[in-house]
């Protein structure tokens, strides 16, 4: 707590929780190295590597304690993310999940390769197969690329195992480009609620997953790294066998997105992984009988998903609704009361990835003491 320019006026006096302004983004930090914690053992019980993906958080400092719990390195949606993470000591076994196409990022991916230890990237187009291959040549350094398979949504990756064959046959031609596996990320099957629902669509795309790895291995090049895998879809991916390391994200956070699903597939009422991310906000408004407004709205909440539940500081059963760019309204249940002018409601994160993207610091918490300001420090690095 040193950073006086930055952070004059957030802190309470007494480094309590409650006395922060709001809307803060909160970590429960207990909550956050049980998931770490839960997600490397599971892992390494399989047999399986994790390269988690730093899209979720964008932090050094969660980058490096997935590390300390064993993770062989970190993914990263952009460039900007990657060169974050290098800046701040992570600079071993990034992988960039999304293609580099242009010209600036292609330039700025070979510097970082000429810094980092066995940088990665996606490929899933010829041309950009001879881009990097030409950057690397002239960088001199040579760079490691997996192919991106298309598991079917059309976003990213090669359309079929012959196109996934012609590309690794493109990347072996490229003196400065070393082929180093194949990535998959299921991403429509990870938020299917029911477990036997998702099982059924992964195992399909796992067929499909391994005619593509049976296609590269019949053409000469058995993929070293098959990487994918989400926080939705871990358990089953781990039974399935066909991945060699995981990418999960959001397990470190969870969101009301992940919470309503049955990850685990066992029944039980609780995730195996806990919200971590919350967003205090406080009562600034109460004048209408049934409900307050809160200081929190389409600027403190990603607005992609259901809105937030409230976690704490109203009635149970209390719910939350967006009013506009800076406000909420919560609506306790009829018969009860709900809290007062100036009171802290807890929100839990709707979609973490977006809501943390639109903070500059997590406040870090251990009950209700503050702890540790962490800085988002890839945020808005989004190329
Ligand atoms: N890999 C890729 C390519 C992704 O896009 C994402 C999330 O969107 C992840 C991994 C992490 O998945 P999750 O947040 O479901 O764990
Ligand atoms: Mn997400």
């Amino acid at each position: 707590m040193t950073d006086q320019d930055l952070h004059a006026g957030l802190i309470g006096a007494q480094g309590s929780r409650r006395d922060l302004n709001t809307p803060v983004l909160v970590i429960d930090r207990p909550a956050l190295e049980r998931n770490i914690a839960r997600m490397a053992a599971f892992a390494a019980e399989k047999g399986a590597k994790l390269r988690p993906h730093a899209k979720t958080h964008k932090s050094v400092d969660i980058a490096k304690l997935q590390i300390a719990a064993g993770a062989v390195g970190l993914c990263c949606a952009k460039i900007g993310e990657a060169e974050i993470l290098a800046d701040g000591g992570v600079t071993t076994g990034l992988l960039i999940t999304s293609p580099v196409v242009s010209a600036p990022a292609i330039a700025r991916l070979v510097a970082l390769n000429g810094r980092t230890t066995d940088l990665m990237t996606v490929v899933d187009h010829p041309a950009n197969v001879a881009a990097l291959g030409a950057a690397a040549n002239a960088a001199g350094k040579a760079l490691r690329v997996i192919i991106d398979l298309d598991p079917g949504i059309h976003r990213t990756g090669v359309a079929s195992p012959e196109a996934a064959v012609a590309l690794m046959q493109a990347i072996k031609a490229q003196p400065s480009l070393i082929y180093a596996g194949l990535q998959c990320y299921c991403g429509m099957q990870q938020h299917i609620e029911g477990f036997a629902d998702r099982k059924a669509n992964l195992e399909d795309r796992g067929a499909y997953i391994r005619s593509v790895i049976d296609a590269l291995t019949a053409a000469g090049g058995p993929p070293p790294i098959v990487s994918g895998s989400g926080t939705g879809s871990h358990r089953i991916d781990a039974e399935l066998g066909i991945f060699t390391e995981f990418q999960v994200g959001s397990y470190v956070f969870m969101d009301g997105q992940y919470l309503v699903c049955d990850i685990a597939g066992d029944g039980a009422d609780q995730s195996p992984y806990e919200a971590a991310l919350l967003i205090d906000a406080r009562v600034v408004s109460a004048n209408t009988p049934g409900m307050v407004t809160v200081d929190a709205g389409f600027k403190a909440l990603s607005t992609d998903a259901e809105p937030p539940t409230v976690l704490g500081g109203a009635p149970d059963g209390s719910r939350y609704f967006f009013m506009g760019d800076e406000h909420g309204a919560v609506l306790p249940p009829s018969g009860t009361t709900p809290p007062s002018l100036g009171e802290r409601v807890i929100l839990g994160a709707p979609h973490c990835d977006p809501t943390v993207n639109l903070y500059d610091t997590y406040h870090v918490v251990d009950g209700d003491t503050l702890v540790a300001l962490w800085p988002v420090s890839a945020r808005g690095r989004s190329r």
